[in-house]
């Protein structure tokens, strides 16, 4: 499937517009944090390359806020010591080191049954999270208490995709018979309806 490219100026807007709660969760802790463990880095850095983010955007941005972290908790220069550790697996996730595989971003089967340790915030809010925080992340989305409702009774049935699926219409006004396997998919339905 083809994307459009993205560029980091609008990535903040098209976070909020079009991200699903899992790569939106893991956004925000990001840009508060200035930092994701490896399993979070994994699944954002490949769906943001899957929604059109560049290779050289990629390393401006990962940069631009592990940089940060790195001079505010060790006093090092950041930026130095992201190219050292962390600048490789990105090129590796955009198939420029290693065994130069492309990498695909991670579907919701795979992402759902992932196991997020203490500390990790990847894994899917809807299978991961407690039923008081996908609440409490779908309130603050201005999501009416009808559509949470119906969106936490999918989540106690262990329906999980069915639950974004319920989220994706109640955000997007619209149907979305297909239902939700992919967090691509997600984003590229969601810029669809925009656009339309
Ligand atoms: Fe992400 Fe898929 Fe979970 Fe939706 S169902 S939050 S797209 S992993």
């Amino acid at each position: 499937r083809e994307f459009a490219e993205i560029s980091i100026k609008d990535i903040d807007q098209i976070a909020k517009n079009s991200f699903p709660l899992c790569m939106r969760h893991l956004f925000e802790k990001l840009r508060e944090d200035h930092h994701l463990k490896h399993g979070g880095r994994m699944q954002l850095g490949l769906f943001l390359k899957g929604v059109g983010l560049k290779l050289e955007d990629a390393l401006a941005f990962w940069k631009a806020e592990f940089s940060q972290r790195i001079s505010m908790v060790l006093f090092e220069v950041g930026s130095e010591r992201f190219d050292k550790e962390y600048a490789y697996s990105i090129r590796h996730n955009y198939g420029r080191e290693g065994k130069r595989t492309d990498y695909t971003p991670y579907s919701c089967q795979t992402i759902i049954t992932s196991a997020p340790g203490v500390g990790d915030h990847h894994g899917c809010p809807y299978r991961h999270f407690s039923e008081e925080n996908v609440r409490a992340a779908l309130g603050k989305m201005g999501i009416t208490n009808r559509a949470v409702e119906d969106v936490m009774d999918k989540v106690r049935n262990i329906h999980y995709q069915l639950a974004c699926t319920l989220k994706f219409e109640a955000v997007n006004g619209t149907s979305c018979d297909a239902g939700i396997n992919h967090p691509n998919q997600y984003f590229s339905d969601s810029q669809k309806v925009l656009q339309s």
